[in-house]
């Protein structure tokens, strides 16, 4: 497959904005070059466009090139590009296996893409003949998002395999919640697959929701393509200063996430006992989906308490669904105590 032959047109024939930082590389004391504020207050310069401190950083923790790394302005910019930079509006579309990540479907919606939504299984697992039955010449992109968010289990890494050999476009798979499973990430798979693209992000595991970090893997020209169509200072200078200075502290990572797998083998144990719970489906992620008696009812109830939960109760297959982000100890029994009650 060339994926040069995947890009629009006009996106493969644009010429990118050049920034003032873009165009001169190397030592110098003097800049009066971006029309900056030459008083210093540690924010009057523009921030490096590339995030190159940022990405050696995350090259480091990958093991992956600085050339297969793409930061966005949380994974949502990257998803946006994506699609901006495959699908003509009006006339492509994506496919996306329901339920997920809602941010796909907006995206497609927001650029007028076409959505061919196919239903995961009864384990919310990928049905690979209906997604590929579902493909059509115009379909660019399939989104994929293991572990999957309502469902929180990972999917199939031989089925993943299947479609990205056999899908005729982009596979992009999220990886939001890599860090809660011991399943490995599709990044190592890069070389074996030119259409694969992998999206990770660091507002979940890592901590860092408010800074707006989202990161993209894939092949370098895919990369390069995402370069050229971003805005050319997408990440702030405070939250490439920030993310570096958190991604020092792989540690405190690693505690918080141990903390949350034992909380969250807690919280299954507990919710499993209780009266309003009829289900709590297994979870390779940092929440969990669970069927309750009455998902509106209890999703009030709890809101009284002052404790706010996800309902996915009109979501395909989630009926009377709840899905609850894995808190603080105190958080959770908080949570269990007030379904106690229900
Ligand atoms: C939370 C989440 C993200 C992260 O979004 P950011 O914009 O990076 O905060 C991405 N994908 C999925 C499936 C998520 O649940």
């Amino acid at each position: 497959m060339e994926i040069e032959k995947l890009v629009r047109k006009n996106i493969l024939a644009l010429k990118p904005y050049s920034s003032a930082r873009d165009e001169f590389k190397g030592d110098a004391s003097v800049f009066l070059d971006a029309n900056e504020n030459p008083f210093p207050s540690a924010f009057n310069r523009y921030p490096d466009p590339h995030q190159l401190v940022l990405k050696k950083r995350i090259s480091e923790l990958k093991k992956i090139s600085v050339q297969n790394i793409f930061i966005g302005n949380g994974s949502d910019e990257p998803i946006d590009l994506l699609i901006r930079a495959f699908c003509e509006p009006g006339q492509d579309e994506v496919i996306i296996p329901q339920p997920t990540y809602g941010m796909y479907q907006v995206s497609a919606d927001i650029n007028n893409i076409g959505v061919k939504s196919v239903p995961l299984t009864a384990h919310f697992d990928l049905d690979v003949d209906a997604i590929t039955k579902a493909g059509s010449i115009n379909t660019k992109i399939l989104f994929l998002c293991s572990p999957n968010n309502p469902s929180g289990n990972v999917l199939a890494t031989d089925k993943i395999e299947a479609l990205l050999k056999s899908f005729k476009g982009i596979v992009v798979v999220d990886e939001a919640y890599i860090d809660f499973v011991t399943a490995p990430s599709f990044v190592q798979q890069l070389a074996t697959y030119p259409n694969l693209v992998v999206l990770q992000t660091l507002s979940k595991a890592w901590g860092m929701a408010a800074l707006r970090v989202g990161l993209c893997f894939a092949s370098e020209f895919i990369i390069s393509v995402l370069n050229k169509i971003k805005p050319p200072y997408n990440l702030s200078g405070i939250a490439q200063e920030k993310a570096l200075e958190l991604l020092l502290q792989e540690d405190r990572k690693n505690q918080n996430v141990n903390a949350i797998l034992s909380e969250r083998t807690r919280l299954i144990q507990q919710l499993s006992t209780l009266n309003a719970v009829i289900k709590v489906f297994p979870s390779d992620a940092n929440f969990v989906l669970v069927k309750v008696k009455g998902a509106k009812r209890i999703y009030n109830a709890l809101m009284n308490s002052g404790i706010i939960v996800r309902d996915r109760s009109n979501v395909l297959l989630c009926d009377d669904c709840l899905r609850i982000t894995i808190g603080t100890a105190i958080e959770n029994d908080t949570l269990i105590k007030a379904l106690t009650t229900l």
